[in-house]
């Protein structure tokens, strides 16, 4: 099952790109695609997608009953430092063990005798608790320890939580007022907003990935290849609106919604048939293996085998029964809900541009890798970027569009190998195409 090599979409098909450019496919013994043709390339991208949506239902489902413990005060997720869970009467309670002793100390530490987190932190070395400066900051920011609970599943509210107190609500505020002083939130360095781009585009002449720098008088940034001879240079916000433009060509027109929507589901269902396939096949090696259990059992009572034999047998086939049942599911809820599914994928795809626009650094890097699993290359002498390969559902998307002739895209076709893409240059409109 593909959803046993991973359950996170967009990554999943990111390490199987990465596989993929070592000559390595991935097969699924129960669903025999072959990956390494076009349309098995796609078939898997889409099992990996609606593998993902399927583990997004899940979380869900969790998440809801999560958020229900966290609003009683129960702390469910992972137990801070300087607790222990012990289970009293059948209910699990987090009590403080001995390092939260400990930790306990570096809060007076902080407030009685004015430690910065680095005296702390060498402080509690000194009694054999090793924690990091990083760590010591974020414990000493978190209100669980004053026995409140935060979640971001709680959206911003506070709830008291029904954990043992490390110190009281007053030293906590005391500790931060004293922390908020030289603090900084997470910002996103000048570098980030800049060269979104940095290693992902790739110098065509050498293949490197292109670093960035800034000419600070004029608050100027660039691209640049650092090797020998290479000679590329390219103003970010050049490349950067290049690169928009690429995303534009494969952005799904709002008017071709409800038909895209329709294809996909047609290729869905192409799929789910096989699924079905799959969950006929079990169920019937289930019954052959009834059959099976119900004639032991006859030679055993006419005496024909032994006892030994018997029940030998009898947990080999219960094992294989077992086996089935546990695969069964797997293939049922693959399948669950394919309207869900191409309604999620064509909002991705209507949405490609504002996506990477709007997102910070590490989701345009996620988006880029999702998307041009190979990155793209860019050539000086011709100003042009290519790329060698694209995220299959997305480019499937494009090409249809295109054929229905309501969007030019100009992707030459399917095979990638052979039609790297190009981009047109600058402001100019983009063209694709060798
Ligand atoms: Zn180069």
């Amino acid at each position: 099952m593909l959803d046993r090599f991973s359950r996170s979409g967009a990554n999943a098909i990111y390490i199987k790109e990465q596989l993929k450019s070592q000559g390595i496919y991935i097969q699924s013994v129960k669903q025999p695609i072959d990956g390494s043709t076009s349309s098995g390339d796609f078939q898997q991208n889409i099992h990996m997608i609606f593998s993902h949506y399927d583990n997004q239902l899940r979380k869900e489902r969790c998440m809801a009953g999560t958020r229900e413990a966290l609003m009683r005060g129960v702390w469910c997720a992972h137990k801070p430092i300087g607790y222990d869970k012990i289970v009293i009467n059948g209910e699990t309670k987090l009590v403080v063990n001995n390092e939260g002793k400990l930790l306990r100390k570096a809060f007076y530490w902080k407030v009685n005798e004015n430690l910065n987190s680095e005296q702390c932190v060498s402080r509690l070395a000194n009694v054999g608790l090793k924690v990091s400066h990083q760590k010591m900051s974020t414990i000493f920011r978190n209100p669980f320890y004053c026995g409140l609970i935060s979640h971001n599943l709680l959206e911003g509210k506070m709830v008291e939580g029904k954990h043992e107190k490390l110190i009281s609500k007053e030293i906590f505020l005391k500790v931060n007022e004293i922390q908020n002083k030289n603090s900084f939130g997470y910002k996103q360095t000048p570098e980030q907003i800049n060269i979104p781009l940095k290693v992902f585009v790739k110098c065509d002449k050498c293949g490197t990935g292109l670093t960035g720098y800034v000419v600070k008088r004029k608050n100027l940034w660039y691209y640049k290849c650092r090797s020998k001879g290479c000679c590329v240079n390219k103003s970010s916000e050049a490349l950067n609106v290049l690169f928009e433009n690429v995303l534009t060509d494969f952005i799904l027109d709002s008017k071709n919604l409800d038909l895209m929507q329709e294809l996909l589901i047609t290729e869905f269902d192409d799929r789910s048939r096989e699924g079905a396939e799959a969950v006929r096949l079990l169920k019937e090696q289930y019954q052959a293996i009834n059959g099976k259990l119900e004639r032991l059992e006859e030679r055993f009572m006419s005496e024909e085998i032994t006892k030994e034999l018997y029940l030998k047998y009898v947990e080999k086939h219960k094992e294989e029964q077992l086996k089935i049942q546990r695969d069964l599911p797997q293939f049922e809820l693959g399948s669950s809900n394919p309207e869900d599914c191409a309604r999620l994928i064509t909002s991705y795809a209507q949405d490609l541009r504002k996506m990477w626009l709007s997102g910070d650094y590490v989701s345009k890097q996620k988006l880029q890798n999702y998307l041009f699993p190979k990155g793209i290359r860019y050539c000086k002498n011709t100003g042009l970027v290519r790329t060698e390969d694209f995220n299959s559902v997305f480019l499937w998307i494009a090409l249809k569009q295109g054929d229905l002739g309501q969007k030019k895209c100009g992707i030459p076709s399917l095979n990638l190998d052979y039609a790297a893409l190009v981009a047109g240059d600058g402001f100019e409109p983009t063209t694709f195409g060798l």
